[in-house]
């Protein structure tokens, strides 16, 4: 297994929308064994493939952060969500590749997620508190869509200004 380098904001390539991956290959499962060691090493409690620059409808996830809390990963291949309720939530959000900035988000309060698991069985789950704001949050990855993008556009500019000078910075110090 191996840490990746996570992308940050702007990038083209986190406003593309993934593919649907067709076959979990041995490259692929290894893919999503490298982006949980990624996400746990950031810390982060969600990861998409577009945060690594792959094109791939791929996400992993982690929200059992409470200390002593053990490890609960799961790995989504092709996640969809099939239901959502009416009831909404608002969380704080951030984002691996957006780094130190929160911002309120609203979204469904709970989702039901279909997806494919590393050995290829379909999955079917409910998911609730910030489960669900994750698990929403990294299926926008695949669509292109980052949490920024709900919020009022005088606040995205200030952000993605401030994630430049952030690149910059780092390019420099690299
Ligand atoms: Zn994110």
């Amino acid at each position: 297994m191996s840490i990746r380098p996570i992308l940050i904001h702007p990038d083209p390539r986190l406003k593309k929308v993934a593919d649907p991956v067709s076959d979990i290959s041995g490259e692929m499962q290894r893919l999503a064994e490298d982006m949980l060691e990624t996400m746990y090493d950031a810390p982060g409690i969600g990861l998409a493939a577009p945060q690594l620059g792959l094109p791939h409808r791929l996400l992993v996830m982690d929200c059992a952060k409470d200390e002593g809390s053990r490890p609960d990963p799961f790995a989504m291949f092709n996640p969809e969500v099939v239901w959502k309720s009416d009831d909404r939530n608002i969380h704080e959000e951030g984002c691996l590749s957006i780094p130190e900035t929160y911002a309120d988000v609203t979204r469904p309060a709970e989702v039901v997620v279909r997806w494919t698991d590393p050995t290829g069985d379909a999955r079917e789950e409910k998911f609730t508190g910030l489960w669900a704001t994750c698990v929403q949050h990294e299926i926008d990855h695949l669509d292109g869509i980052l949490f920024i993008d709900y919020l009022k556009p005088l606040k995205r500019q200030l952000i993605t200004r401030k994630m430049q000078k952030l690149k910059r910075e780092r390019a420099r110090t690299a």
